[in-house]
């Protein structure tokens, strides 16, 4: 079978849609759907799919990128581009899924289809690591599993290619029929079904049932007994099926589950006979993955001694990319996932979102794009490198070496990672940023240690992509045209500074805030040009603040003046914004200054106020609702008059996140959006629909057992009556971690048991009861993540979730995950 080869024309013929075309001959070899991210654009279909935004506003984006070839529902564009081939359809999702179910149904390649509420993509990746020696696989890049993520993953599929390995995921009923039709399955995995993502369904027979329908027409399917128990067997899908379980009767009788050291050792009755294997991990979810794998293995057909050798090699999976701070001021990221060139242009994407130095170096190892010619394959990569600017290329491998002579940039090469790290101390490396990928093999993680700083063992660990997911949260919120202002302040609420504002700007957010014109200027300088507001403008900023175009927050008659007074003879309309007091009694004018104001705004050529606004005082706070809305109606009154004297129409806002969430009807032209970014908000019945983005870790340095009696730490404060056992870890008072949490009040997570502090916090040192608990020194104490969460840690505190983030200190390491 020969892979197809589209021409728009023939697009437009499969989507039975009315076109027009220009070049009927253009051919289409990738499907976009974010004009970020845009490889070959002259192969390239732009799809104007509405989710979030409204994709027909990145038109003009793509097309400045040289796309040509759009799927549009709205015709007026059709005039707009008069060089552009256009497919009009009713629906431009449906109309991408239908492609992709035309695509798939053009091969008959053994497909493998996954779903269940966790575990689907460690099951995915895992499945190809035991499955490669055997098939050429397509497999969904990362968790491509959405409605959109599995069309585009079916796209991959090549004539090359014997094994297709697709996930599916869902969020509501009647989702599952179409990416069924899209995947195709012979043979279904069913990974499990949690208690979790519950919400757009009624009940968890609703969700089974759902969940189910991905595997309607296949030949073989793949579950246990334990998470199938709404439905009866009769009503399961399979022409075969095959079943594992630790709990009860199945094919796989799983009867012992033993951790060894850092492995996993497992012992199960198949077919009457007693067999087992070796996994090399100890962690719960990783152990019920790999009894999927190894019911799968077994299913396939393979023997129970093949199934052994294999799943003992499976290796860890990280999916997420991974920024860190190196030597010399440069930046990491390291990106180890997966060699391809779709993981490739997604790494790339993400070196130029985190714009950080202007250097950009990316150290790659050969890939091994299955079925592609060399040359093509590197002919592809140096056109993705030039495209997304990238300075200097140091490849690793023979092969592409070879290719030496397509990078139009600087470049230097090695036979093999040794050789790398043997010339490494003769190298230069320094402010810039370093995008280190590599297949597996090439073992990539020695050169990231080489260029990582040596991480003092505490870190606090952001999730860029929940951090997006808090922003599209509150974008589904509010009214289409209302403006975003983001709050950055105070190193982004403790979570970093230019990663998060260049995530953000990357994101589109309209506009961003600072406390002080230091942080504002920290941000110009790594090469942030959303605008920025600063909130506290001292006016031996004020020269600075001008040089580096930020906005001062206008608060009184007096700062007005001597902001007047800086500007120069030649400033006009420098932007700046007014703050109205309406109740907070902090920063703003007073009802009493508006006259005086007036006519000073009136009279100024000097300022333009982009927007003028208030804060309110407790917006999460149901028994305050009286006051905030007199608070609302208060500036609202103020900024009429104030509007009433200016010939052009400032921004109005007010709500902060817990205003978004309560006042829908006070969400004016711009809403400005702090903690809620970073996960919380008073407002949701614990932060639902927040995704959880820091997670505080440190690491045990020594572990001693006391007799009774014993006391521990200053002044003698801790005390064990009977005797037991201690862990120091590395985090105290100056890396926040308040006093307050001495002698008990506080907990952390050691291998899973929440163990106590005992004694007082020290300044870089805490000691925890860690009596009766299984700890050794290196092991990892995680302060809070999602299960131990900061609501917790605050209340026991006796303070807000806003004050232990902003306490996290500098000396803490941050590192940046996204996937
Ligand atoms: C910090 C701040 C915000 C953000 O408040 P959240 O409750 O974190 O959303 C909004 N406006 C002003 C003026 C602020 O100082």
């Amino acid at each position: 079978m020969n892979d197809p080869s589209y021409t728009i024309s023939k697009i437009a013929e499969i989507l039975n849609a009315d076109a027009r075309i220009i070049d009927t001959q253009a051919i289409i070899q990738y499907l976009i759907i974010d004009s970020r991210s845009v490889a070959v654009p002259g192969n390239s279909l732009f799809f104007a799919l509405s989710s979030h935004r409204d994709g027909h506003e990145f038109i003009r984006d793509a097309y400045n990128k040289d796309i040509r070839n759009f799927v549009i529902t709205e015709e007026k564009y059709v005039q707009e581009y008069s060089d552009c081939n256009f497919i009009v359809v009713a629906n431009a999702l449906s109309a991408l899924q239908k492609l992709a179910i035309a695509h798939r149904s053009h091969f008959d390649l053994k497909t493998i289809g996954i779903t269940g509420s966790n575990g689907k993509t460690i099951v995915k990746e895992w499945l190809y690591q035991l499955l490669a020696a055997d098939y050429n696989i397509v497999r969904s890049p990362k968790s491509y599993n959405s409605q959109i993520g599995v069309a585009l993953s079916v796209w991959q599929i090549e004539a090359v290619n014997t094994l297709g390995i697709f996930e599916a995921g869902i969020s509501a009923v009647d989702e599952m029929e179409i990416l069924a039709d899209i995947i195709q399955p012979q043979i279904g995995i069913l990974t499990n079904i949690g208690e979790a993502h519950a919400e757009g369904f009624s009940s968890k027979r609703e969700k089974l049932k759902e969940k189910l329908k991905l595997f309607k027409d296949t030949e073989l399917f793949i579950y246990s007994p334990d998470y199938v128990g709404e439905v009866s067997f009769r009503d399961l899908p399979g022409k075969t099926k095959f079943s594992w379980s630790s709990k009860q009767p199945a094919d796989l009788r799983i009867v012992a589950v033993e951790p060894i050291e850092g492995n996993c050792y497992l012992r199960a009755i198949y077919k009457d006979r007693e067999i087992e294997c070796m996994l090399p991990f100890k962690d719960k979810a990783s152990i019920e993955n790999g009894m999927i794998c190894w019911a799968t293995l077994l299913a396939l057909g393979y023997s129970a001694e093949q199934a052994d050798l294999r799943l003992e090699k499976l290796s860890h999976v990280s999916m997420r990319l991974e920024l860190k701070t190196g030597i010399n001021q440069c930046s990491i990221i390291d990106d180890s996932y997966s060699a391809d060139i779709s993981s490739l242009a997604i790494a790339l994407d993400f070196l130029n979102q985190q714009n950080q130095h202007p250097k950009k170096t990316v150290i790659l190892s050969e890939l091994f794009e299955t079925g592609q010619d060399d040359f093509d394959l590197y002919t592809e990569i140096a056109d993705l490198l030039a495209q997304k600017k990238v300075n200097r290329l140091i490849g690793i491998g023979p092969h592409i070496a070879r290719y030496a002579e397509l990078f139009q940039l600087e470049t230097e090469f090695f036979e093999d990672t040794l050789a790398f790290i043997e010339a490494f101390p003769g190298m230069q490396f320094s402010h810039e940023t370093i995008l280190v990928k590599g297949a597996r093999r090439f073992e990539f993680g020695r050169i990231s240690k080489l260029l990582t700083q040596k991480v003092h063992d505490t870190v606090l660990e952001i999730d860029l992509n929940a951090m997006v997911g808090n922003l599209q949260f509150y974008r589904s919120k509010i009214k289409p045209g209302v403006k975003i202002m983001a709050m950055v302040k105070a190193f982004s609420y403790g979570s970093g500074s230019f990663e998060i504002a260049n995530l953000l700007q990357f994101h589109k957010v309209d506009y961003l805030a600072v406390a002080y014109a230091d942080e504002g200027i920290a941000l110009r300088k790594a090469g942030i040009t959303l605008p920025i507001m600063v909130m506290s403008p001292e006016e031996s900023a004020f020269e600075a603040i001008i040089k580096h175009n930020l906005e001062p927050e206008i608060y009184s008659l007096e700062i007005l003046n001597s902001f007047l007074n800086a500007l120069s003879d030649y400033d006009f309309d420098y932007p700046i914004h007014i703050k109205i007091d309406s109740g907070m009694h902090r920063l703003g004018f007073d009802k009493k200054d508006v006259e005086h104001l007036s006519a000073m705004l009136k009279d100024s050529q000097r300022v333009s106020v982009q927007s003028i606004f208030s804060h309110l005082v407790a917006s999460a706070e149901a028994e305050h609702d009286g006051f905030t809305q007199a608070q609302i109606d208060k500036f609202s009154a103020i900024a009429t008059e104030l509007i009433a004297v200016l010939t052009y129409k400032p921004l109005l806002h007010i709500a902060n996140t817990s205003g978004i969430s309560r006042w829908p009807d006070a969400q004016m032209d711009m809403v400005r959006l702090g903690i809620g970014l970073y996960g919380f908000d008073s407002a949701l019945a614990n932060n639902r629909g927040l995704q959880t983005t820091m997670v505080l870790k440190t690491t045990v340095t020594q572990v001693k057992t006391l007799d009774a009696g014993e006391t521990v730490g200053y002044s003698r404060k801790g005390v064990l009556p009977n005797g037991g056992k201690i862990a120091t870890v590395k985090i105290g008072y100056a890396d926040g971690y308040s006093r307050a949490f001495g002698n008990g009040i506080g907990k952390m997570l050691i291998n899973g048991n929440l163990v106590a502090t005992i004694g007082s916090i020290c300044m870089d040192m805490t000691m925890l009861d860690v009596s009766g608990v299984d700890v050794k020194p290196g092991d990892e104490a995680i302060v809070f993540n999602r299960e131990h969460d900061i609501m917790e840690l605050a209340k026991q505190v006796n303070t807000i979730s806003y004050e232990i983030l902003t306490n996290i200190s500098q000396r803490v390491k941050r590192v940046y995950f996204y996937e």
